[in-house]
């Protein structure tokens, strides 16, 4: 049996590879390598798509983010020490994020079943210092908006969403970055919206806080050899913004096709330790980003797989609040059981473009093959 792949990126571009090949000639015959109108034109692009006002791009998804709580303090919106909730199962960078910027990440337990906050422990976590709540759709999966915002208006915060893992999501009817104050996205090649190299973008309403941020991943400048602001240099690559623009018009199809491989896998993969993913109430509640199922006895399944010829990945095996980078932080304070629990069962399953339905069939019979270990 042939290998499969948890992800292919090789397969999935292949399918646009003319169009890519055309888009980089476009700009290598520009002579415009920096702040062209490729990103000009891709902002204008994402923002239409997304239904936001405004989108300004950036290097990656981690400086997306950064660069908004930095626009904030700016704009005296917050200040150093002040508190950010996040959930405490996040890829680690919605959490660099705020800590580079003298921010204090404040975790709150998710919910196994979502793998989202628990959005009955953030009202506890509230203090005097909390400003922002940061929404994560992890793993393409909507956290519950409506709660979430309310909330936030109720005790004066702001909302963030990391929308790194869930491109063209819906939550009750609405697209992720949209629901809060700002958002950052990654196009990082393996997201559900991928360039050839890393890439980010941040979505707002709000248009000074959409100023701030283009001014801030420039140096700090609005104009030419004028620095406002003390900036950074993170700007979306001309390069990266073409071949977005190739890539952009695909992820509606893409996300469909995501759906498609979960609906099979949730109704072919039946096996009393392996937990699937909870089905959202609408479907376009998840983007499949992942597919990530929970199992007691996580390593032994994914050695059984692997032997099954099907490669599975752990998103991620060891949670923030665990690693040596924030051992001497109050991020590393208190027992975390629910993020401890899913870091120690979650696995991945193949998910993507690469996959043909024979190949998910495959998958899912290897899964309904293993033998729990003392069963
Ligand atoms: C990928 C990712 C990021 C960071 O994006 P980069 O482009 O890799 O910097 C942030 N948050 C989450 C949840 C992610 O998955």
């Amino acid at each position: 049996m042939k290998r499969i792949a948890c992800l292919d990126l090789k397969t999935v571009n292949a399918r646009q590879r003319e169009e890519l090949i055309a888009a980089f000639t476009r700009v290598l015959d520009s002579g415009r390598y920096v702040l062209g109108a490729e990103v000009s034109a891709f902002e204008a692009e994402f923002a239409a798509w997304n239904g936001s006002r405004c989108c300004v791009g950036t290097g990656n998804g981690l400086n997306a983010l950064s660069l908004i709580w930095r626009a904030w303090k700016e704009q005296g919106v917050l200040a150093e020490g002040d508190e950010v909730i996040v959930p405490a199962n996040t890829y680690i960078a919605s959490i660099l994020a705020v800590s580079a910027e003298r921010l204090t990440p404040v975790l709150v337990e998710p919910e196994a079943e979502t793998f989202n906050i628990d959005f009955g422990r953030i009202e506890a976590a509230i203090t005097g210092r909390t400003r922002v709540i940061m929404a994560v759709h992890l793993y393409g999966r909507t956290a519950d908006m409506t709660r979430i915002t309310e909330i936030a208006r109720r005790r004066g915060l702001k909302v963030i969403e990391d929308c790194a893992q869930a491109h063209g999501a819906v939550d009750a009817g609405r697209r992720v970055g949209t629901w809060g104050d700002a958002a950052g996205f990654s196009f990082y090649p393996t997201k559900n919206l991928g360039a050839l190299g890393d890439a980010g973008a941040v979505t707002t309403d709000d248009e000074e806080l959409a100023a701030k941020v283009r001014a801030l991943r420039n140096y700090g400048s609005e104009e030419k050899n004028l620095n406002r602001y003390q900036g950074v240099k993170s700007r979306l690559d001309e390069v990266q913004a073409a071949l977005l623009r190739v890539r952009l018009p695909r992820v509606e199809e893409e996300n469909a096709r995501r759906r498609e491989i979960a609906e099979c896998y949730r109704t072919m993969i039946n096996h009393a330790h392996v937990r699937l993913p909870a089905a959202a109430a609408s479907e376009e509640e998840h983007a499949w980003h992942l597919f990530v199922v929970r199992c007691e006895r996580r390593d032994a399944l994914q050695a059984h797989l692997a032997a099954c010829g099907v490669e599975t990945l752990v998103h991620y095996p060891i949670p923030p609040y665990r690693q040596e980078a924030y051992a001497r932080t109050t991020v590393a304070a208190g027992s975390r059981p629910v993020t401890d629990a899913i870091h120690r069962q979650v696995l991945s399953l193949p998910m993507g473009m690469h996959l043909t339905n024979v190949e998910v069939a495959q998958v899912a019979e290897a899964v309904n093959t293993f033998v729990f270990p003392g069963a």
